[in-house]
C-alpha cells in the first residue's frame, strides 16, 4: 500500500508538459494514488471530494489541476484555498509557489498572528492563488479594499474535517456568500463527519467522491517499534535512542507544553541540536522553529500542534516519549515519516501507566509492533 502508483504517468493523466516538467523538478516521478484519482476529474471541471489519510500528496492533487486551468486564463483572484492552520497554509502557497516557479505564479497567504498590513500589500499585486485560514480570509474579504473573489474559480477546502472542528463554519458561510456560485469546488478531508457533510451539501455539486484508502492504516514502509520501560528512565532511554540514530531527521512527540520545555532545555544542555514547537509558543516563534528543522535541524521535540498536515521532509525517525491519549493522534503522529513510499521508523515509548493506550493503538493501526532492542553494552540502565 504504497501511496505512490507507479502504473501511469502525470502525461498520461493529461497534465500539460509544462507541469509534467515542473512537478518533475520536485521529484515526482509518478502520481500517488489521490492525485491519480483526483486530477482526470478535476481537469474535467467536475467537483471532488477526495478523503486520504496524511501524506498521500493531497496538495499536488488539488494545485495541479488548478494550475493546468491557470495557464489557460491568467486572471487574478482566480483559486481561494482554506486551511486550518497558519504552517498548513504556508506550505500549501509553498507547493503552489514550487510547482508554479516557472509560470510567474504570485500567491498570497492570508493567516493570523501575521501582519494584516503586509497581507492587504499582497493582495493589492493581485495574486493567483490566496491560501488562508477562514478567519482572516474573511477579515480581509471584510477590509481590505479592492480585494473581492467575485471572480474566484477554484475553491478548495483543506483538511475540511479539522476546519470545522476549529469552529470555523461562520466565516466559511461568510465567505461562501462573497464568491460565485458557479465555480469549481474540492473538499479534501481525512475523515468524514457530519459537519464535512454538511459542507460538502451547501458548497458542492455533483462531486465525484475519491477515498484513496483505510484511513486509518499506517504504510507498509513504516516499521513501528515499541520500548517498554519504566516512566523514571524515559529521558535516559529517549537520549540512548538519540545518540543511536544521531544525523538523522528525528521528531520526538510529547503531550504537553510544559514537556516539551522541559526536553528541549535538557537535550540542549546534553549538546543535542533540539528545537521545540508547541501551541504556546508565539506565531512567529512556531514559524521559526519549523523553518530550524527543515534547513537542516536535527530534533524537532513538538506536541500535537504539528501532528497533522505540516509538511516535514524526509523525517526518518518519530519517537513517542509520550504516548498519545487518542490512538488517532498516533497514526498522526507517525505519518511525519515513512512519506511518499520512503521508508521510516516509529519508537514509541511504553511505561507502566500506557499500556491501555498502546493496545488501543494496537488495535487501531492493526498493526503489532516488535520491540526495539537496546544493545546491551551500550545500555544506559
Ligand atoms: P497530504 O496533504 O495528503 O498530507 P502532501 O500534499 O503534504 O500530503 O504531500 C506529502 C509529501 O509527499 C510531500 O513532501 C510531497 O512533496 C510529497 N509528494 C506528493 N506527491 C508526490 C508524488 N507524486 N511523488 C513523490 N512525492 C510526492
Ligand atoms: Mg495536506
Amino acid at each position: 500500500d504504497n501511496i505512490i502508483d507507479k502504473s501511469v504517468t502525470f502525461k498520461e493523466l493529461g497534465l500539460c508538459d509544462e507541469l509534467c516538467e515542473a512537478v518533475k523538478k520536485l521529484g515526482f516521478k509518478h502520481p500517488s494514488k489521490i492525485q491519480k484519482e483526483a486530477l482526470p476529474y478535476a481537469m474535467k471541471g467536475k467537483d471532488i471530494i477526495g478523503l486520504a489519510e496524511t501524506g498521500s500528496g493531497k496538495t499536488a492533487a488539488f494545485a495541479l489541476p488548478v494550475l493546468q486551468d491557470l495557464l489557460n486564463e491568467q486572471r487574478p483572484f482566480f483559486c481561494l484555498v482554506m486551511s486550518p492552520t497558519r504552517e498548513l497554509c504556508i506550505q500549501i502557497a509553498e507547493q503552489f509557489e514550487a510547482i508554479g516557479a516557472d509560470i510567474n505564479l504570485k500567491t498570497s497567504v492570508l493567516v493570523g498572528g501575521l501582519d494584516m498590513m503586509a497581507q492587504a500589500i499582497s493582495l493589492a499585486k493581485k495574486p493567483h492563488v490566496i491560501v488562508g485560514t477562514p478567519g482572516r480570509v474573511a477579515d480581509h474579504l471584510a477590509n481590505t479594499k479592492g480585494f473581492n473573489l467575485k471572480h474566484l474559480k477554484y475553491l478548495i477546502f483543506d483538511e475540511a474535517d479539522r476546519l470545522l472542528n476549529l469552529d470555523f463554519e461562520k466565516q466559511i458561510n461568510q465567505i461562501l456568500s462573497t464568491i460565485p456560485k458557479k465555480r469549481r469546488t474540492f473538499l479534501f478531508s481525512a475523515t468524514m463527519t457530519s459537519k464535512v457533510h454538511k459542507l460538502q451539501r451547501a458548497s458542492l455539486v455533483d462531486p465525484v467522491k475519491i477515498e484513496v484508502s483505510d484511513k486509518y492504516q499506517t504504510v507498509s514502509t513504516l516499521i513501528q517499534n515499541y520500548h517498554f520501560l519504566p516512566n523514571k528512565y524515559k529521558e535516559v532511554y529517549l537520549v540512548y535512542l538519540l545518540t543511536e540514530f544521531s544525523g538523522k531527521k528525528i521528531m520526538v512527540f510529547n503531550n504537553t507544553c510544559m514537556a516539551i520545555l522541559k526536553m528541549t532545555l535538557m537535550l540542549r544542555n546534553l549538546g543535542f541540536d533540539a528545537v521545540a514547537l508547541s501551541g504556546n509558543l508565539t506565531q512567529t516563534q512556531r514559524i521559526g522553529a519549523l523553518n530550524k528543522f527543515k534547513s537542516g535541524g536535527k530534533i524537532l521535540i513538538a506536541t500535537d500542534v504539528a501532528n497533522r498536515g505540516l509538511d516535514i521532509p524526509s523525517v526518518d525517525l518519530v519517537i513517542n516519549s509520550d504516548i498519545p491519549a487518542n490512538p488517532k493522534d498516533y497514526i498522526h503522529r507517525v505519518g511525519r515519516t515513512a512519506r511518499g513510499g520512503k521508508s521510516g521508523r516509529a519508537v514509541t515509548l511504553v511505561t507502566q501507566y500506557d499500556v491501555e493506550n498502546f493496545q488501543k493503538i494496537e488495535h487501531l493501526t492493526k498493526v503489532k509492533m516488535s520491540e526495539y532492542p537496546i544493545k546491551q553494552d551500550e545500555a544506559l540502565i
